[in-house]
């Protein structure tokens, strides 16, 4: 290679790293503007000070650093708002924040316990992938003396936080071609991960006078009309919408489903022990073979930064999750893993359940106050979760995302647009947070909409 073109080479070099670094800062930040590919490298031709000819040529394929699927795909509006309120608080603002489902007591005090302990025995090392014997163990006897159901520990894959057992789910049972049922109003991240397995959600619009919930009818016109569904995603009791599907609504949805006999289900019952009247049962117990049983952590037990979560699912499915979950992250944190076990073994039901009757008193207070305000309608109150998302459409024309942010800026109170969850024209409202903390939230609604209201 002659020195001339060495020198060449250095500098295309130098261009495309220096486009690189360009292309992730705009990206971070849009008012530094698109591309400025063409300007650096001028910028790179003169500063060398010499054949700037040779190095002014534009390529014709502007380099893109980032896997084209994400196009496709959407941020989860629920982060980018609770990360716009953390900048807030940054700047010194004090913001009112009902958008992210996260409870706001601490984990039992058994949880906090044997995490503390875990970290002075040094219990700091890496697990089996699957996770430690003694909390899969626990594992599958909760969910057989609570849910009658029978896992194997060999049947249960824990990770990091039930998020990634979804995705893990996803990832081990759909690919490019497959299409994935998702009811609607649904849980933001379930189209996002179907689109970046290469798969395609299947959008299935659900009614209040059905509980928000998905109808044998629906669910067997659906399927019959995309044979390509490989898999379902039930969220129960739901967020958004906090419906929950009791046994008589789950028995005809397995029945339709043993007419489809390639058809799996995700069952994500994370929030399965939040349930206000009646139970909720596990998917597992009506068509074991078939379902991936997703849990976690993070809601009944407030742990949600320990990061645990749960897949249980026959062998096939669970040894294909492991193979993922091995080349991805290779297990669960020691630490919470072990504050895992002594959730399910030291926490009592009765401890539990008097975290029930906390939400219950927040739901029925939230319900109460939105009931007072003007053009806001709850369709079907909240059985389950902690979540309530009442119809706004009257206000911006149905625009949930601008009412969301006007109501961001002029008073720092964040909730998250109902479009996210595929429910336009309403917004999600958690109510996992103090009575105080609830009372400035609804003042702060209810001046807002009435200010909207006054306004020509
Ligand atoms: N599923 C649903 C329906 C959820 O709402 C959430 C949390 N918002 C998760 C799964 C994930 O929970 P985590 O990763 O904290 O266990």
């Amino acid at each position: 290679m002659t020195q001339r073109s060495m020198k060449l080479l250095l500098l295309l070099l130098l261009e495309r790293a220096t486009a690189f670094a360009w292309t992730g800062i705009s990206l971070r930040n849009p008012s530094i503007g698109t591309n400025p590919f063409s300007k650096i490298s001028s910028l790179a031709a003169t500063s060398t000070g010499n054949s700037i000819n040779a190095t002014t040529e534009t390529p014709t394929t502007p380099f893109s650093p980032l896997n084209p699927i994400l196009q496709q795909v959407q941020p989860s509006k629920t982060v980018e708002i609770f990360s716009l309120v953390k900048d807030m608080e940054v700047a010194g603002e004090t913001v009112t924040s009902l958008c992210v489902g996260e409870p706001d007591f601490l984990p039992p005090k058994a949880v906090l316990e044997a995490a503390t302990q875990a970290i002075v025995d040094g219990d700091t090392r890496y697990t089996a992938v699957t996770g430690t014997l003694a909390l899969r163990k626990a594992i599958a006897a909760d969910l057989q003396r609570r849910k009658g159901v029978t896992y194997q520990p060999t049947e249960i894959v824990v990770g990091n936080g039930a998020k990634q057992c979804v995705y893990q789910g996803i990832l081990a049972t759909c690919g490019e071609g497959d299409k994935v049922l998702v009811p609607a109003p649904y849980w933001p991240s379930y189209p996002e991960m179907v689109k970046l397995v290469g798969a395609k959600p299947v959008v299935v619009e659900t009614t209040s006078n059905n509980g928000y919930l998905i109808t044998p009818e629906d669910l067997r016109r659906t399927i019959q009309e995309n044979p390509d569904i490989k898999l379902i995603i039930l969220c129960n009791p739901s967020n958004p919408t906090g419906g929950v599907y009791h046994l008589e609504q789950l028995k005809p949805i397995a029945e339709v489903l043993k007419d489809f006999p390639n058809v799996l289900v995700l069952a994500d019952e994370i929030y399965e022990r939040l349930v206000y009247d009646g139970e909720c049962p596990a998917f597992a117990s009506l068509l074991f073979d078939r379902t991936l049983t997703v849990n976690g952590f993070s809601k009944a037990y407030a742990m949600t930064g320990l990061r645990l979560g749960y897949v249980a699912a026959p062998q096939p499915l669970a040894k294909a999750i492991t193979t993922i979950q091995s080349q991805l992250t290779s297990c669960a944190g020691s630490i919470s893993q072990a504050a895992g076990v002594a959730a399910l073994t030291q926490v009592s039901d009765a401890e539990l359940d008097q975290n029930i009757e906390i939400m219950r008193e927040k739901r029925d207070y939230v319900l109460g106050e939105l009931s007072k305000m003007p053009g806001v309608s709850v369709a079907m109150p909240p059985n389950g979760a902690f979540y309530v998302l009442p119809d706004v459409s009257s206000y911006f024309d149905g625009d949930d995302t601008q009412l969301c942010l006007e109501l961001l800026k002029s008073k720092k109170l964040a909730i998250v647009p109902g479009s996210s969850f595929g429910a336009p024209g309403t917004v999600r409202l958690s109510y996992a947070t103090s009575m105080e903390e609830l009372g400035t939230a609804m003042s702060k609604l209810r001046e807002f909409l009435e200010e909207q209201q006054d306004s020509p």
